[in-house]
């Protein structure tokens, strides 16, 4: 199954609430987002089995700030997916923005570990996110509900990395001022396609910003200026985002399908 493919599948697998037809052994990845929470079982090939998500606000810029809450979604999720699947899921991987440090870097760890997962594997986001996407040279940009980081890959080796605190929060937030609603309103707008032609100009800045981040992540790695970026994480779901984030970072930048399950299916392939 090709990247893109496995994506879709995932999408598929998680709104249908079904199992894939493949025998194990199976691998699981959990991202504990700022945003949502997502589990994912991938069979050895990398090929999705089953997952589900959460919307939840455990994890703050990337840290976690509600350990038993964070615990208590990552023991339902698990629970639900083994009750589809008929089997008991013993381990598992994680992510971390890049850069996060002692004992914050420790915390994914402990909560799938408090929640029933063995930790067999901690990876930073944008490089599970480029596993996922089969890079093994290029620029992945993932812009979550918290984090923008990056990862930067020459010949399948990880050359650079960076992260900086801002997200779709940021994009929420501006929604919130802008039409004097709650974030949590804010939120649901934001995630609605239909609304996303009449939001882009109230936006627009955010994204702009956004690029201006990641450009400046860059400055004295000129050796990457040929390097293809590809950006994932939940904002990317924004449509016109492609465009408008590539007009201001001054390169085309790619978006895959459900760029939201990128980065959990990627976090699965190191479980
Ligand atoms: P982080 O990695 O920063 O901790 P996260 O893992 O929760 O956060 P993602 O799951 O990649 O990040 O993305 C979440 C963000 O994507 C949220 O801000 C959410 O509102 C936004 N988002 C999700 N779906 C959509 C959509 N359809 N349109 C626009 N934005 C969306």
């Amino acid at each position: 199954m090709e990247a893109y493919e496995k994506i879709h599948r995932l999408y598929e697998l998680i709104e249908t609430k079904t199992v894939a037809d493949l025998p194990g052994p199976y691998k699981v990845g959990v991202d504990l987002g700022t945003a949502d929470v997502v589990l994912v079982v991938i069979d050895e090939a990398g090929n999705p089995v089953a997952g589900s998500m959460q919307w939840a606000s455990v994890v703050k810029d990337g840290l976690v700030v509600d350990f038993r809450g964070a615990m208590v979604i990552v023991e339902a999720l698990k629970a639900e997916v083994e009750a589809r699947m008929g089997i008991t899921l013993d381990k598992g991987a994680t992510a971390i923005p890049p850069g996060t440090m002692g004992r914050n870097a420790m915390a994914c760890g402990h909560v799938i570990a408090g929640a029933g997962l063995e930790p067999v594997c901690q990876v930073d986001e944008p490089v599970a996110a480029a596993m996922a996407l089969g890079i093994t040279h290029g620029i992945v940009v993932d812009i979550g509900g918290g984090t923008t980081g990056i990862a930067v890959l020459r010949k399948g080796e990880l050359v650079f990395t960076a992260d900086e605190p801002t997200g779709g929060t940021h994009v929420s937030l501006v929604l919130a001022g802008a039409y004097k609603i709650s974030f949590e309103e804010a939120e649901l707008l934001k995630r609605d396609l239909a609304q996303h032609r009449k939001i882009m100009p109230v936006i627009l800045p955010v994204v702009e910003k956004m690029a201006t981040v990641v450009k400046n992540m860059l400055v004295g790695q000129e050796e990457f200026d040929d390097y293809p970026v590809y950006v994932v994480g939940g904002t990317a779901y924004l449509q016109g985002f492609e465009t408008e984030f590539g007009k201001a970072f001054g390169r085309q930048v790619h978006v895959p399908p459900h760029p939201l399950l990128v980065t959990p299916l990627g976090i699965a392939m190191f479980g």
